[in-house]
């Protein structure tokens, strides 16, 4: 375990256990330092491992090299509701080769650049930049969906005259209902 490396990291319950370079790339292997691995059914947690496969996971570039984690991915047979479980773990959406801060970040890239370009300073095709900008942006969408309950408020827009206008919110989201813009009433 180093320390520094594993503040330097800022990821939750794995620590530094080696790294080298590679083709231009950090290669950082991490190890788990909680022994316990959650049932992602029922919640029943165990240490007993069913197996173990390592993963590469893509990270934020350090000193100007890109970042690949090699992370172990535990698997249990859960001897409560006898199913074979794959960890969760908090920084990697299910299924993905990069982890959630990176995605973030490439998504705030391609904001500024073009996918061309992200592609070219990350070393990703541009395939896969287009579909991390499309999969973040797909879940930042608002969900507009009917309100539950809402409220009614109105305001002056204009200083001692007669003109209000009313906003009505979603009570439950703490968010301006449909339609987005107020309600004006003359
Ligand atoms: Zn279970």
């Amino acid at each position: 375990m180093n320390i520094y490396l594993d503040t330097l990291l800022n990821l939750p319950y794995v620590t530094v256990f080696t790294c080298y370079q590679k083709e231009g790339f950090n290669f950082l292997k991490l190890d788990f330092l909680n022994d316990k691995v959650k049932c992602s059914y029922c919640d029943f947690e165990t240490d007993e491992i069913h197996q173990n496969r390592p993963i590469l996971v893509r990270d934020l570039t350090i000193c100007g090299k890109g970042v690949y984690l090699q992370l172990p991915r535990r698997q249990i047979y859960c001897p409560h509701c006898q199913k074979y479980s794959t960890e969760t773990l908090d920084f990697i959406e299910k299924g993905r080769k990069y982890t959630k801060r990176y995605e973030e970040y490439i998504y705030e890239r391609v904001k500024e650049l073009t996918v061309e370009q992200v592609s070219y300073n990350e070393q990703l095709s541009a395939e896969q930049v287009q579909n991390i900008f499309s999969r973040i942006e797909g879940s930042k969408k608002k969900d507009w969906s009917m309100p539950e309950r809402i409220s009614l408020d109105e305001f002056s827009r204009q200083k001692g005259k007669r003109k209000f206008a009313t906003v009505v919110s979603d009570l439950d989201k703490s968010s301006l209902s449909r339609p987005s813009q107020p309600l004006c009433r003359d």
